[in-house]
């Protein structure tokens, strides 16, 4: 049986502009933001509210908060004539998220705060992500309720709060699968609703972020040799570090088959050294950067790579020394004053994510990219090494995730952030030809 769901633009933009509206609230960036997610709850409440069981409708709508005020929403429709069992298929669609980045009035040409609609353009901090799928979802669960159309699989939409930090664990994804919350969505394809352009996203990368301190010996510029130079040990330690990053992670054959565009990097991002004057030779440098890895390495395995070579540069610091750098820089020196000997720090910092490569064998996926070919007359499945919270942990766990977005990446957290509606619409679209396609 095939369901045909419409689109009703007046609600969509009633309930878009209501979160819209929220988003200043919404902000994510502790300690100076912390959003306050069940401002956006509410009006997804709201606009459920007629279609619950409770009120003799067919959607059982969850408001699930672990934290006084910032909870999570969980939506299921499930019309499959009483067979509602715990082996039941399921169709999810996880990851769209409650809460926004922070947004400079001053940097944008518009109201951020506020839904400013032009044309097709629906201008607002959040609009691609991710509240503009938040509405669309929710406008999709309205249509089954009203329609009613019998499924064989429970349809499900999971929205998430504290997606774009995660300096405040126990919050939101995390704890909904430590709590067992999503595990029946197993059975079935997951799709994780927060990337974008409308293509099937089908690649991520893992990311760390490294800091790496790097500790010489003060002296005076005119006596070099007395001291050991943080920054010329800090451009070189990086080099060195790079080189074996390079050798040990080249470009993976999988790559081009998930249609990556860069392969696996290591790079510094960030300088600064001890403040001092010119004329010294500075004792402490620090250098800042991140590792973008494809999913076809370990993660875990490259952290204790890149933590071995600099282990490894602090019993023989020696190895750093090309002579490139003059006869008086050196690491490793001895004085009247002792014998002192330049030494090496990684940390990393915040927290590690895990890429994923999606299963492209899987139905999930095949549905997927068959709906967009459908509704837009081509699917063409790309990767980016941009990076997403949790999805590679929950493949891992056995989740079948697929990735997909129907905002615009160019905007993503940046100004004057907007999504069209023609391009929702597109993705609501592609969601009921899967629906269907699961229903055969
Ligand atoms: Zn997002």
């Amino acid at each position: 049986m095939e369901v045909e769901l419409d689109f009703d633009e007046a609600r969509y933009l009633k309930l878009l502009t209501n979160l819209i509206g929220e988003t200043e609230h919404l902000q994510n960036n502790p300690p100076n933001f912390i959003p306050e997610e069940d401002r956006a709850v509410k009006h997804v409440l709201d606009a459920l509210q007629p279609y619950t069981k409770e009120n003799g409708g067919l959607l059982k709508v969850e408001h699930v908060a672990y934290v006084d005020g910032r909870g999570n929403v969980i939506i299921e429709y499930d019309n499959s004539l009483g067979r509602s069992t715990n082996e039941q298929k399921t169709i999810s669609f996880i990851g769209s998220h409650l809460d926004v980045v922070p947004a400079d009035p001053n940097t944008w040409e518009r109201d951020p705060f506020k839904l400013t609609i032009e044309g097709d353009k629906l201008y607002g901090r959040g609009t691609t992500d991710c509240l503009g799928h938040v509405a669309m979802l929710t406008e999709m669960f309205i249509q089954l309720a009203e329609k009613k159309p019998k499924m064989k699989r429970k349809i499900a939409a999971v929205f998430i709060a504290a997606e774009e930090s995660n300096l405040i664990p126990g919050v939101g994804i995390d704890m909904l699968l430590k709590d067992g919350k999503l595990d029946h969505y197993k059975a079935g394809p997951v799709y994780w609703v927060d990337s974008s352009d409308v293509h099937p996203r089908i690649g991520s990368a893992s990311a760390a972020i490294w800091r790496l301190n790097c500790l010489g010996r003060l002296s005076h510029s005119g006596l070099p040799h007395k001291g050991i130079n943080s920054v010329e040990l800090a451009m070189d330690a990086v080099t060195h570090t790079q080189k074996r990053f390079y050798q040990d992670y080249p470009p993976h054959p999988s790559e081009a088959v998930y249609k990556f565009i860069c392969p696996s990097t290591m790079k510094p991002t960030q300088i600064k050294s001890a403040e001092g004057s010119v004329n010294q030779i500075p004792p402490q440098a620090e250098v800042q950067g991140d590792i973008r890895l494809t999913p076809f390495y370990s993660i875990t395995e490259c952290l204790e790579r890149v933590k071995g070579y600099v282990a490894e540069l602090n019993k023989d610091i020696n190895v750093l020394v090309s002579g490139d750098r003059g006869p008086c820089s050196k690491y490793e020196i001895s004085t009247s004053e002792g014998d002192f000997k330049g030494e090496l720090e990684i940390f990393w910092e915040g927290e590690i994510y895990k890429g994923i490569a999606c299963d492209l064998d899987s139905d999930g996926h095949k549905a997927l990219d068959e709906a967009t070919k459908a509704v837009i007359g081509s699917s063409e499945p790309f990767s980016s090494n941009g990076s997403l919270p949790l999805v590679g942990e929950m493949q891992e766990a056995g989740f079948d995730i697929q990735m997909c977005g129907y905002g615009h990446s160019s905007v993503y957290h940046g100004d004057n952030e907007y999504c069209s509606l023609s391009y929702m619409k597109v993705g609501l679209k592609i969601f009921n030809h899967i629906l269907n396609r699961f229903n055969q």
